[in-house]
């Protein structure tokens, strides 16, 4: 166990836990820069290109057959980590999870307060008239998911070329602000707008749980190189 870390969880009353893609990949979703992550498969088109909303409108037949292969894990579970942060909270001492991934795993772990910055693969709807409609409902679709109305059904996705929600930005940024201790994990902090946030926290319990370097390790007053769920399943 990392002693610095425990005694710092244990006096923090504000942690802000951000993290990223290496979250999950203990709960057997791979992410998007590690060797074996997305970004080191062959395809097509490189997956920026497929995720970006020029292709989903261009492509959308295209953008859905990877978008069905390689977003979508319905039976991912929460590993340690988003339970361990969902612990947390219950007890008092975190005041929000910032997340880029968009798998919901730290809500299906009991996460309340969670900043989606890039939406949720579990909320879809109709770009014609709104309707929602599940992640099960794209899934067991074939071709374009299609609404009744006759719409595109679009996953609640932020894809590349399209803004960040303004609540959600405003809100994860406040909580940020505010933290007495900001734990990030799982993210290589190369993906702007929300690697910017890092900036936003003033104190000095800024923590990188990361298997790898990343650009802004020079900022962390400590860092820890194990993956994320076995580090912090040892926490109390
Ligand atoms: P990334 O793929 O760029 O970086 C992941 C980082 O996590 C890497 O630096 C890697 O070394 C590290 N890592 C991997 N497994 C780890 C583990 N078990 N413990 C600790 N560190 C680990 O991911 P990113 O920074 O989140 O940015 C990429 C974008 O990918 C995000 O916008 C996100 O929306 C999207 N994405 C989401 C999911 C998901 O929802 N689960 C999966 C893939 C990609």
């Amino acid at each position: 166990m990392n002693e610095t870390l425990a005694k710092w969880i244990g006096e923090s009353e504000r942690i802000v836990f951000f993290g990223g893609a290496g979250v999950s990949t203990e709960s057997g979703i791979p992410d998007f820069r590690s060797v074996d992550g997305l970004y080191n498969q062959q395809y097509d088109y490189p997956p920026e290109t497929i995720l970006s909303h020029t292709f989903f409108m261009r492509r959308p037949e295209e953008f859905f057959r990877f978008y069905r292969n390689k977003m979508l894990f319905p039976n991912a579970q929460p590993n340690a980590a988003h339970k361990k942060l969902a612990q947390w909270e219950a007890e008092g001492r975190l005041s929000a999870v910032v997340t880029q991934n968009i798998d919901g795993l730290h809500q299906k772990a009991g996460s309340k307060t969670v900043y989606e910055l890039h939406g949720s693969v579990l909320r879809n709807h109709c770009m014609r008239c709104g309707r929602p409609y599940s992640m099960e409902d794209v899934m067991n679709s074939t071709g374009v998911p299609r609404c009744a109305c006759g719409g595109i059904i679009k996953p609640d996705v932020v894809l590349y070329e399209e803004s960040l929600d303004d609540e959600t930005v405003t809100r994860a940024c406040m909580a940020i602000e505010q933290a007495d201790m900001l734990i990030i994990g799982g993210t290589s902090l190369s993906v702007y707008p929300a690697a910017g946030f890092i900036d936003l926290y003033r104190g000095h319990r800024l923590v990188l749980v990361n298997m790898s370097a990343t650009p802004r390790d020079a900022r962390a007053d400590l860092i820890v190189r194990d993956p994320i769920g076995k580090a912090f399943s040892e926490l109390p």
